[in-house]
C-alpha cells in the first residue's frame, strides 16, 4: 500500500489528497498541518465577510474526512519539535510539500519598520484569529489609513477597514478585533498603485464590492485615470482589465454620495518613504509616476505626501524556504519539474510540490485544482519506484515515540465545537479562537 504524507492542508494539500485518493485505491495519505486547524488560508486568508468563499472549507472537510484520508495538526515539519524533511521522507513513500508562502513581500525603504506600518498579511491574521497573529489593534487612534498595493489582498483589508460594527459582528472574526474594527475611527482609506488602472491585479467581482459597501464613498480621480493610455481606449486590453476600466470609470464620474468613509483608489504613485511623527508612521511619501511604454513606470521627482497613521503593505506574499528543502530565492518557490522536486537540477524521487510553494503566490482558490492534478500525475507514475523502498504502515506511533503528539480529526471537531460555544456564549455564529493555549486546550477537549 502506497503511504504519502502531504505537508499543508490548505486548498492545494486538500486538492493534492483528493486526486491521489481518488486515481489511486491503494494510497493512504496523512495531511500534515503546523496548525491544528486545517484549511489553510481559507481559514487563515480568505476574509470573514466572504462567507460564500469560506464555505469551499465544506468541500475541503469531505476530503479529509475521505476514509484513506487523515489530518493530523500540531506537526511542524522542519521546524520546532516536528520531524525533518528526512525523516518525514523515511516515513512514507513520498512526501507533498504543499506549504504556500507565508512570509510577506518587502517595499524596502526607509521608515517601512515603523511603529503603524505593517504587512496587510499580519493585519489579515489578526482579524482572521490566526494564533501566531500580533493583537495590536491596528485601528486605535487612526483616521487615515493607507493600503499600498492594488490586488485582491490590498482590496480585502480595505474592505475590511470600511466595514460597520453590525456587518462584523456577524462573522466569525475574534472578539478583541471585533471590538477594534468596531470602535474604529477611520474615515480615509488610500489604495495606491505603482502603476496603472489598467495593470491592477484586482479582479471585477472583488473591486466592484468596494462599491457595495454602506455609507462608504469610492473616489477615483478621472485625470489620474487618463494618465494610462488603455483608459481612453480599452478595446485593446483582456476582458478582465477592461472590466476593470469600466467600474473606475463609473466611480470617477459618479457624485459624490456623501458616505462617512472614503476608499480613495490612486494610480501612478510609488512608495518611497514612509514619515514619522512622534516615532509612528504619519504619512507616506509617493512618486508621482508615468508609463514607461514597456509595461512599466518610471519616477518623475514630483512628490505628495498622503497623511497614514495605519500603513498597510499589500505587495504579494514570498515563499519561505523549508530546511532541508531546495529553495529558489529569486521566486520564492521549490524548484521542481511537473511537480517533482528537483535537487541539484536532478529529480529527487518521492518529493514533490503542489501550491504556490510550487509556482508563487499568484491565482484564486481553484487554480489549485489543475496544480495539484499534475503532481498527483507525476507522483502515480512514480509509484514503481517509490514502493521498492519500506516505510512504517503507521507512522503516528512512531511520531509520537519521537515526541511529536498530532491533532487528529477528533482533535479539529473539538475546536471546532469549542468555536461554536464561545459564539454562542457571545450571542454571535461561530467565533475562532484565537491563540494556542486556547486551540490546544480545545484540542484536548478541554475548556476553552
Ligand atoms: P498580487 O495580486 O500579486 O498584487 C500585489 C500588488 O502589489 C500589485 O498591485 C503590485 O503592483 C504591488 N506591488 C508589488 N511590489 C510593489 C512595490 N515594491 N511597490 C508598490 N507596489 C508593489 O498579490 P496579492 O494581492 O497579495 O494576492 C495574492 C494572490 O491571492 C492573487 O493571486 C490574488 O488574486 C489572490 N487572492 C484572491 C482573493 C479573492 O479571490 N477574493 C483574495 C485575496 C487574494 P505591480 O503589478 O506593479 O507589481
Amino acid at each position: 500500500m502506497l503511504r504519502v504524507a502531504v505537508v499543508g492542508s490548505g486548498p492545494s494539500g486538500c486538492y493534492t489528497a483528493q486526486g491521489l485518493v481518488q486515481q489511486d485505491s491503494s494510497v493512504r495519505v496523512d495531511v500534515l498541518d503546523r496548525l491544528p486547524c486545517p484549511y489553510g488560508l481559507v481559514r487563515y486568508g480568505v476574509a470573514p465577510d466572504h462567507e460564500k468563499i469560506k464555505s469551499l472549507q465544506n468541500n475541503l472537510r469531505t476530503i479529509l474526512e475521505h476514509e484513506r484520508v487523515r489530518f493530523l495538526g500540531g506537526v511542524h515539519v522542519g521546524g520546532s519539535g516536528g520531524p525533518s524533511v528526512g525523516r518525514l521522507r523515511e516515513l512514507y513513500h513520498a512526501v507533498v510539500y504543499c506549504v504556500g508562502a507565508a512570509a510577506d513581500r518587502r517595499l524596502g525603504i526607509p521608515g517601512e519598520d515603523l511603529p503603524g506600518s505593517w504587512s496587510a498579511t499580519e493585519f489579515v491574521s489578526w482579524y482572521s484569529a490566526h494564533p501566531d497573529a500580533v493583537d495590536d489593534g491596528f485601528v486605535h487612534g487612526v483616521r487615515s489609513a493607507v493600503v499600498i498595493g492594488v490586488g485582491n489582498v490590498a482590496v480585502d483589508v480595505a474592505r475590511m477597514l470600511a466595514r460597520g460594527a453590525a456587518e462584523l459582528r456577524r462573522t466569525d472574526m475574534p472578539e478583541s478585533a471585533l471590538a477594534a474594527l468596531a470602535a474604529s475611527r477611520v474615515t480615509e482609506i488610500h489604495m495606491v498603485g505603482r502603476r496603472g488602472p489598467s495593470q491592477a491585479r484586482f479582479t471585477t467581482k472583488e473591486l466592484r464590492e468596494l462599491g457595495l459597501l454602506p455609507d462608504t464613498d469610492v473616489v477615483v480621480d478621472p485625470r489620474e485615470l487618463a494618465l494610462d493610455p488603455a483608459y481612453t481606449d480599452p478595446s485593446a486590453l483582456p476582458s478582465a482589465q477592461r472590466r476593470n476600466i469600466e467600474v473606475l470609470r463609473g466611480w470617477a464620474e459618479a457624485p459624490a454620495r456623501g458616505g462617512a468613509r472614503r476608499i480613495r483608489l490612486r494610480f501612478f504613485l510609488r512608495p518611497v518613504e514612509l514619515l514619522a511623527v512622534d516615532g509612528r508612521v504619519g504619512a507616506v511619501r509617493l512618486e508621482r509616476t508615468v508609463p514607461d511604454g514597456h509595461g512599466g513606470v518610471t519616477g518623475t521627482g514630483r512628490y505628495e505626501d498622503v497623511a497614514a497613521q495605519l500603513v498597510l503593505r499589500s505587495v504579494g506574499y514570498r515563499g519561505v524556504p523549508l530546511d532541508g528543502l531546495p529553495f529558489d530565492a529569486g521566486t520564492g518557490t521549490v524548484p521542481h519539474r511537473a511537480g517533482r522536486v528537483l535537487r541539484d537540477g536532478a529529480v529527487a524521487p518521492g518529493e514533490y510540490v503542489a501550491g504556490w510553494i510550487k509556482r508563487g503566490p499568484t491565482g484564486v482558490i481553484g487554480t489549485n485544482r489543475p496544480c495539484a492534478k499534475e503532481t498527483v500525475a507525476s507522483l502515480l507514475a512514480d509509484v514503481p519506484v517509490l514502493v521498492r523502498r519500506q516505510v512504517p504502515d503507521d507512522s503516528v506511533p512512531v511520531l509520537r515515540a519521537e515526541g511529536v503528539e498530532p491533532v487528529e480529526w477528533s482533535g479539529w471537531q473539538a475546536i471546532e465545537r469549542a468555536e461554536a460555544a464561545l459564539g454562542a456564549s457571545l450571542g454571535r455564529e461561530v467565533v475562532k479562537l484565537p491563540d494556542w493555549e486556547s486551540l490546544r486546550a480545545a484540542a484536548r477537549g478541554g475548556v476553552a
